[in-house]
């Protein structure tokens, strides 16, 4: 882990780690700010063509970097699935789904659709191994994976307030505790449902334009996270 800045304000350390390595050998980045309070879990680029929550991690990092002046310790990972990201495509370099490849009890090896490839075992991707490794050694309290969808929604999976009330209030996203199909595999089965990390799958508008995804989420999330470390 190198530690990159201590400018020696309240909780502003940045770190780096390596998250893990993807089907191809990259990076899977990492960066975490603060030592103490809460430990909050945020995730972009599961779905590597999901490009809006990317942009959206990697603008929180930039500005928790700047001024993270509550107790909380956060850690992001701005793009889980890199390969995916890197081709365009919202599976991994193995063609497969990664928010339907994790180890849960309604695990299933019958794909929805060829968009959603479970594949062939549970937890077959390095991307999830990774992930999975890090929520079974790391105290996580909360999680937040940022997708994109043509219908925008805060899908809640354990208990999410006050957060997801907050972000609902001031995004105007409505808040669902199923996305209106099976998602069998998912994080917020294997997180929220399964092992008592509230995890809401924040499914931001698809295509729109980033700055104003920015503007509107990332505030929001700033502003949530700042009453996150305060409960
Ligand atoms: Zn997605």
């Amino acid at each position: 882990m190198i530690q990159l800045v201590n400018d020696g304000s309240y909780n502003s350390v940045m770190k780096y780690f390596l998250f893990g390595r993807s089907k191809n050998g990259l990076a899977i980045d990492a960066i975490s700010f603060g030592s103490t309070g809460k430990h909050v879990l945020i995730l972009g680029g599961v779905h590597g063509d999901e490009i809006e929550g990317v942009a959206l991690v990697k603008f929180l990092v930039a500005e928790l970097s700047e001024n993270l002046d509550f107790p909380l310790k956060v850690t992001l990972v701005p793009c889980l699935n890199i390969d995916g990201f890197l081709a365009g495509t919202r599976q991994n370099a193995n063609n497969v789904d990664l928010n339907r490849n994790l180890p849960t009890a309604d695990w299933n090896p019958t794909a929805f659709n060829d968009r959603y490839s479970p594949g062939d075992v549970a937890n077959s991707e390095l991307e999830n191994k990774a992930l999975v490794e890090f929520i079974k050694t790391q105290r996580i309290d909360f999680i937040l994976s940022l997708h994109s969808f043509s219908r925008s929604l805060l899908n809640v999976n354990g208990n999410c307030e006050p957060v997801s009330s907050l972000i609902s209030d001031l995004t105007g996203l409505p808040i669902e505790e199923s996305i209106g199909y099976p998602t069998p595999g998912c994080l917020g089965t294997y997180a929220g449902l399964e092992r008592n990390i509230p995890t809401i799958t924040y499914e931001l508008p698809r295509g729109s334009d980033i700055r104003e995804i920015i503007k509107l989420h990332g505030e929001s999330i700033k502003e949530a996270l700042k009453v996150y470390a305060s409960c």
